[in-house]
């Protein structure tokens, strides 16, 4: 029996993807670091002034993070877009919504050094025109607000949605689900703000989950284009009973008949030995 592991050969994936990089994120990412864990961070590139700041409705304020700490904060995270400004792209034109994802991606790359893959979209209006703008734009997948409520791993990446919210009610029992579930290619993916850990007051159960998930031999932290990444090559093998054929660019890890195995790029596997 074949069955389709993650790097490592483990057998889940866990990322958690946030949105705005506010001063929330300096405690958060703290605590993602504590569990060894990968985060996915959705910025804003033209709101990093400093002293940009909100008042949330529960009266606690919320900060943007100016350039040098956003610079700092997020190593060993990915960076990806969430428009220049935030703007609703709802009614807005495509040379507009181009706009907001070019910039944005830009500035991004050239403060990070880095390719920046990834675009979550701002508020919950998405339409082809968006969808379309993300994929002109160069971006690998494109976030949607929609949640999946499943661990079966999204098959269309520019309408990618993460698995929960962070405030939605089944978090821990999905939680809990995610650690006993069987499913090949098992991904749990946790999307929110971390001003809401302040505003709820949910730094305990975030971390309580992070505690469980980490702890499990079986589940592997990966960032949402190091996923996205994966499942494509994914996508790329040839598999039979008698042999397993990887034709993308990266190694994939299979389990046949208990025993793990790495497959290197453009080479194969007997599996009836
Ligand atoms: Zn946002």
């Amino acid at each position: 029996m074949i069955r389709k592991l993650y790097p490592f050969g483990k057998a889940k994936a866990f990322n958690i993807t946030y949105d705005d990089g506010v001063l929330q994120d300096v405690r958060f990412v703290e605590l993602l670091n504590k569990y060894n864990l990968k985060g996915t961070f959705n910025l804003n590139s033209g709101l990093m002034k400093n002293e940009f700041e909100w008042i949330h409705e529960s009266g606690c304020v919320v900060k943007r993070l100016n350039k040098e700490k956003v610079l700092s904060l997020y190593t060993g995270h990915e960076i990806a877009s969430h428009t220049l400004t935030h703007t609703y792209l709802e009614g807005k034109s495509e040379p507009e919504i181009l706009y907001e994802m070019k910039e944005d991606k830009r500035n991004l790359e050239s403060l990070f050094q880095r390719e920046i893959k990834g675009f979550a979209v701002p508020f919950e209006y998405y339409s082809e025109l968006i969808e379309n703008c993300a994929k002109n734009s160069g971006f690998e997948y494109a976030r949607i607000s929609e949640e999946s409520l499943s661990f079966k791993p999204q098959t269309d990446y520019h309408r990618w949605k993460a698995t929960v919210f962070h405030l939605d009610d089944s978090l821990e029992k999905l939680t809990q689900d995610f650690i006993s579930t069987e499913e090949e290619l098992a991904l749990f993916q946790i999307v929110g703000h971390s001003y809401d850990l302040d505003t709820e007051n949910l730094w305990d159960k975030i971390e309580n989950i992070f505690r469980k998930v980490s702890s499990k031999k079986d589940i592997l932290p990966m960032t949402t284009i190091e996923i996205i990444d994966y499942l494509k090559a994914m996508g790329e093998v040839e598999i039979t009973d008698s042999h397993i054929v990887n034709n993308s660019v990266q190694s994939l890890w299979f389990s046949v008949n208990g025993t793990i195995y790495e497959v290197s790029p453009e080479s194969r596997i007997n599996c009836d030995s």
